[in-house]
């Protein structure tokens, strides 16, 4: 019935999520706000681990991609899985590092690195700095030599395997801002340099095909061009490539519509390909490094809101304003994306009714959805937007001055707060 695992309905008629009443939530923190279910994220991250050590041996790690959902508790509760992350900015790098995380398990992306990024992560020792371009390469070369150390990178490859969502192309990839294409020579040439340069090690190679991936196939393809790189590399530099990081991607559920493969059969297909590929190609088993982001976080979390207007615009459409919108959830005015939404007190009702949910910003576009199956919606009323833990926070901007909403963990029946709401005092922070 719900979209989510942890969602249910009680007595009361409330949605439950983790077995804690959202009505009762949203009465002890106010709204919108940010819920999400930490067990559900710790057994995300178990079960992605888990995987890991079935079907590959154990030799591998999850790095969260925190870009999904970033906050210092969050990175304690990754700390605590035991699982790596992967982050792709100063303040995901700050972020964690406050936290307590191991550096050695951090992979730091982004095509283009600041120097006060790239002297932090180096005099921090991250583990894995993901390389993007020569003049990266370079620079951090230079910054390592400065510091007296030597950092570990590994390269970002576009491996010319373009994911949509149902079907791949083979093209097209060479046009992307990240990375060094295979098809023109210059990752081969990366490589060279990297192993000639003094103050870095080249631990291995990355690749990120895309996000909200269902199909298997560009993901087992993508590591059969990696493998392909790893082995000429071997032969023709003598060299041996010891880590492969595929990213992440993998779809998550968000309409009941959606089917998403299970994470388990993702990792046994890709170590089936990849023990076979490293049979025929004569080279070693490398440790693999997998980021999903968006799996691990959207599933555990729900945004609730409370219903203010309902207008309904005769043989058009209905609309129900909620008193958040664009500025806690971007994604449907960036990418059209598609939600399920319950009203919370009302939940074991029909949904009869499909309503667009409109957010309060200035902007005609600020809408959470358009056309939803929705209950009776009327101003008082709670709605509760399913699977928005990952980009719903870390997108959330203070658009038109809105102070950002709390978040709150729930767990073993239990609420707290590990992201405080933002209060006016905070709106003008900064002015001066
Ligand atoms: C965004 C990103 C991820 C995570 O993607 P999801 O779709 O959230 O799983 C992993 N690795 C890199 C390099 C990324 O940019």
């Amino acid at each position: 019935m719900f979209v989510s695992e942890n969602l249910s309905v009680n007595e009361k008629g409330n949605l439950t999520i983790g077995g804690v009443d959202t009505i009762n939530l949203t009465k002890e923190y106010g709204t919108p706000l940010y819920v999400m279910d930490e067990e559900l994220i710790r057994r995300n991250c178990r079960s992605f681990k888990s995987s890991i050590e079935k079907f590959y041996g154990g030799n591998g790690l999850v790095c969260y991609a925190s870009k999904a959902f970033c906050c210092t508790e969050m990175c304690r509760v990754m700390k605590d899985e035991g699982i790596g992350l992967d982050v792709v900015s100063i303040g995901e790098l700050y972020t964690a590092i406050k936290a307590g995380f191991d550096c050695d398990k951090i992979c730091f992306h982004g095509n283009n690195k600041t120097d006060e990024e790239i002297a932090f992560a180096v005099e921090n020792k991250i583990g894995h700095i993901i390389v993007d371009n020569i003049p990266e390469l370079e620079r951090l070369n230079t910054i390592a030599k400065e510091k007296g150390i030597v950092a570990k990178i590994m390269f970002r490859i576009k491996p010319g395997i373009d994911a949509h969502t149902h079907n791949f192309i083979r093209t097209g990839q060479i046009d992307s801002k990240f990375g060094f294409a295979l098809e023109t020579g210059e990752a081969f040439e990366a490589v060279k340099k990297a192993i000639s340069s003094e103050n870095i090690v080249l631990r291995g190679l990355h690749c990120h095909i895309g996000s909200q991936i269902f199909d298997i196939d560009p993901f087992e393809s993508a590591a059969e061009v990696m493998l392909g790189f790893i082995a000429k590399i071997k032969n023709e530099l003598g060299f041996e490539v010891k880590e492969l990081n595929l990213g992440g991607g993998f779809g998550i559920k968000y309409l009941n519509s959606d089917d998403p493969v299970p994470y388990e059969t993702y990792m046994e297909r890709v170590s089936e390909k990849v023990h076979k590929m490293c049979d025929e190609l004569g080279i070693n088993l490398p440790f693999i490094i997998i980021e999903p982001g968006r799996s691990i976080a959207a599933p555990a979390g729900i945004t609730l809101y409370t219903v203010g207007a309902r207008k309904e615009i005769p043989n058009i459409r209905t609309y129900i304003s909620i008193d958040g919108g664009m500025c806690d959830n971007p994604r449907y005015i960036l990418y059209q994306s598609e939600y399920e939404a319950i009203v919370a007190n009302k939940a074991s009702e029909e949904r009869s009714e499909k309503v667009t949910i409109a957010g309060k910003c200035c902007e005609s576009g600020d809408l959470i959805g358009e056309n939803m199956p929705l209950q009776h919606a009327d101003s008082g009323d709670i709605i509760a937007v399913c699977a928005t833990g990952a980009y719903n926070y870390s997108m959330s901007s203070n658009y038109n001055r809105i102070p950002k909403p709390p978040v709150v963990f729930v767990k073993n029946g239990e609420s707290r707060v590990v992201v405080k709401r933002e209060t006016l005092d905070d709106i003008i922070r900064n002015d001066l």
